[in-house]
């Protein structure tokens, strides 16, 4: 059986504006802003709830999303 494999948005903070494009173009809706020490970015709230469509990714205007392959399993050493 092959694990279940899918990527994940990682957000970079340094980057991201707070500009909520990405929130917007997520399908599922588990992308949300939060304020953190006045600044507003990107989070993703809900992990298993990703798809993995990377729609967040591509909208992003300032480049600040990465898609990093996961898999569901722990790898059998
Ligand atoms: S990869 Fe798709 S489902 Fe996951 S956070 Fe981005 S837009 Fe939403
Ligand atoms: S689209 Fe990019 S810059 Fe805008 S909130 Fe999302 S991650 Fe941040």
């Amino acid at each position: 059986m092959a694990s279940e494999r899918k990527a994940l948005p990682v957000i970079h903070k340094t980057r991201c504006t707070g500009c909520g494009w990405c929130v917007g173009v997520c399908p599922p809706h588990v992308l949300s802003l939060e304020v953190e020490h006045w600044q507003k970015s990107a989070q993703l709230h809900d992990a298993p709830g990703c798809t993995g469509c990377a729609k967040c990714a591509v909208k992003c205007p300032f480049d600040a999303i990465t898609m990093v392959r996961v898999t569901d399993e722990a790898p059998h050493l």
